[in-house]
C-alpha cells in the first residue's frame, strides 16, 4: 500500500474526525512511555502532531468550507506557500488546482479520491500524487458526519522514473528478442521449404549464429535484470589479480587469431585483490569482446594490469574504429548503441557496457573510457584492492 494510503488509513480509521480538532487545538498530555510501546489510542496529541509535521508527506487539513486548518512543512514546500499565511484560506487560493478543488469537494461529500492526481510541484521538477479523504466526526464508522477533508501529497518522482525505466527496458527487450527470432524463423522456413543443399548450407550456419547471439543476449538480459533489481550481490574472495585476468585473456586467443587481431597481456607486477571472481571476469570478457569486435584485422587489443597500495587497475586498449566524441558520455547507458550502421555486422544490443559499469560499481570501483575516432579506445577500470568488509 502506498505511503499516502497507509497514512490516510491511520489518520482516518484510527483517529477519525478528532484529528481536525487536535491539530487546531494542540493537546499537551504528558506521556513517558516510548511511542512504540504504547497502544495507538494512547499516543498523545503532541507526539502525533510532531510526527505529522515531520513527515516527508505533504499533509493539509481543511474544514467544511475548504479552509486550511493545518498544513505541515512538506505540504508548504511542495505547493510553495508559507504555512503561517495559509491558515484560514480557501484551498484554491493556496493551491490553484481545479482538479484538487473537485477532489476536496468530493471528500467533503464523504467520497475518498484514492486515485493519484499527478501535479508538478512549485520547483517544477518533481511530481506528486495527491489524494483527498473525508474527515469524519467520531472514531466509529457509524459517526460519519464529515467535518472536513484531509489532503495528502506524496512524492512520486523516483517511482515514476523507475516505472519509465522499466517500461523502456521491457520494450527494448521485446524488440531485441523479436528481431533475431524472426530472422531465425525465416531462415529455418526457407531451409524447410527447399530441397536444395545449397540453401541449407547457406542458411543453417546463419541461423545457428543468430541462436548464439540470442543466447548471449538472454544471458546479458538476466544479468541486467539482476543488477536493476539491486540483486548484484558479490561473493568476494582474495585472489591474485593476474591469475584472474590471465585465463580470460587466454580464452580469447583463438578468436583474436581467427580475426587477425593481436591480443596481448601486460602485467606490471602481481598483487592480491578482493573481488567477485565470476563477476569481475565478466567485466573483462565484455571489454575484450568489444575490443575484438570493433578492431579491424591487423590491429591489436592490449590488456594491462597494475596495482598500487589502494587500487587494482585494469586497462583494455584497442586500435579499433573508436567512438565518436558525442557518443562517449553515453556508452555506459543501458541499450545505448553507437550508430548501428557503422559496424552493422558486429554491433550488439548496447547492454555489455551497462553491465560492466554496474559490476565495477558494485565493487566500489570506477570505469572510464577514452577514445579517438579511427584510432582506438581505452577503458580504465579501478577497483579497491580490499573489500569493504573482512573476508572470512
Ligand atoms: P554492444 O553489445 O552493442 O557492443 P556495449 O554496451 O558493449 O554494447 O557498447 C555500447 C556501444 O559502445 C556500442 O554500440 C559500440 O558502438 C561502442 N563501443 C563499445 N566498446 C567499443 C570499442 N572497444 N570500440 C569502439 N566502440 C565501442
Amino acid at each position: 500500500m502506498p505511503l499516502a494510503e497507509s497514512v490516510a488509513l491511520v489518520a482516518v480509521a484510527l483517529l477519525g474526525g478528532a484529528l481536525a480538532g487536535f491539530f487546531i487545538r494542540r493537546g499537551n498530555a504528558e506521556v513517558s512511555e516510548p511511542l512504540a510501546q504504547q497502544p495507538v489510542a494512547t499516543i498523545t496529541v503532541d507526539r502525533f502532531d510532531r510526527l505529522v509535521r515531520a513527515l516527508p508527506l505533504g499533509v493539509i487539513m481543511l474544514d467544511r468550507d475548504s479552509r486550511i486548518t493545518f498544513a505541515n512543512r512538506a505540504a508548504a514546500s511542495i505547493f510553495g506557500f508559507a504555512v503561517e499565511r495559509a491558515f484560514g484560506h480557501h484551498v484554491i487560493e493556496v493551491v490553484p488546482s481545479i482538479e484538487l478543488e473537485h477532489r476536496v469537494t468530493d471528500a467533503l461529500g464523504g467520497e475518498s479520491s484514492m486515485g493519484p492526481l499527478i501535479v508538478t510541484g512549485k520547483a517544477g521538477n518533481r511530481t506528486y500524487a495527491i489524494s483527498a479523504y473525508p474527515l469524519t466526526d467520531g472514531a466509529k464508522e457509524s459517526d460519519d458526519v464529515t467535518i472536513g477533508a484531509l489532503v495528502l501529497a506524496e512524492d512520486q518522482t523516483e517511482l515514476l522514473a523507475m516505472e519509465r525505466a522499466r517500461q523502456e527496458f521491457l520494450s527494448n527487450v521485446s524488440h531485441e528478442l523479436r528481431t533475431p527470432l524472426s530472422s531465425i524463423k525465416l531462415m529455418l522456413e526457407t531451409v524447410n521449404d527447399s530441397p536444395d543443399d545449397e540453401v541449407r548450407d547457406l542458411f543453417l550456419p546463419q541461423a545457428l549464429a543468430q541462436v548464439d547471439r540470442l543466447a548471449s543476449l538472454v544471458r546479458k538480459l538476466l544479468e541486467e535484470a539482476r543488477a536493476m533489481g539491486g540483486r548484484l550481490s558479490l561473493k568476494y574472495e582474495r585472489a591474485s589479480f593476474s591469475a584472474v585476468v590471465k585465463p580470460i585473456v587466454a580464452s580469447f586467443e583463438q578468436a583474436a587469431a581467427g580475426k587477425g587481431v593481436e591480443l596481448r597481456l601486460q602485467s606490471a607486477t602481481d598483487a592480491t585483490v578482493d573481488l567477485d571472481r565470476d563477476r569481475f571476469s565478466q567485466v573483462l570478457v565484455n571489454l575484450i569482446d568489444n575490443g575484438l569486435r570493433y578492431t579491424q584485422p591487423g590491429g591489436s587489443v592490449t590488456v594491462t594490469t597494475e596495482a598500487d597500495e589502494q587500487w587494482a587497475i585494469l586497462r583494455v586498449v584497442d586500435t579499433g574504429i573508436g567512438i565518436p566524441y558525442r557518443d562517449l558520455p553515453h556508452i555506459f547507458e543501458r541499450f545505448y548503441v553507437v550508430d548501428r550502421s557503422r559496424a552493422r555486422e558486429v554491433s550488439g544490443e548496447g547492454l555489455g557496457l551497462s553491465i560492466v559499469k554496474q559490476i565495477v560499481e558494485a565493487h566500489h570501483g570506477t570505469i572510464t573510457a577514452e577514445s579517438l575516432l579511427g584510432s582506438g579506445t581505452k577503458f580504465t577500470c579501478r577497483i579497491p584492492r580490499r573489500a569493504p568488509h573482512d573476508l572470512t
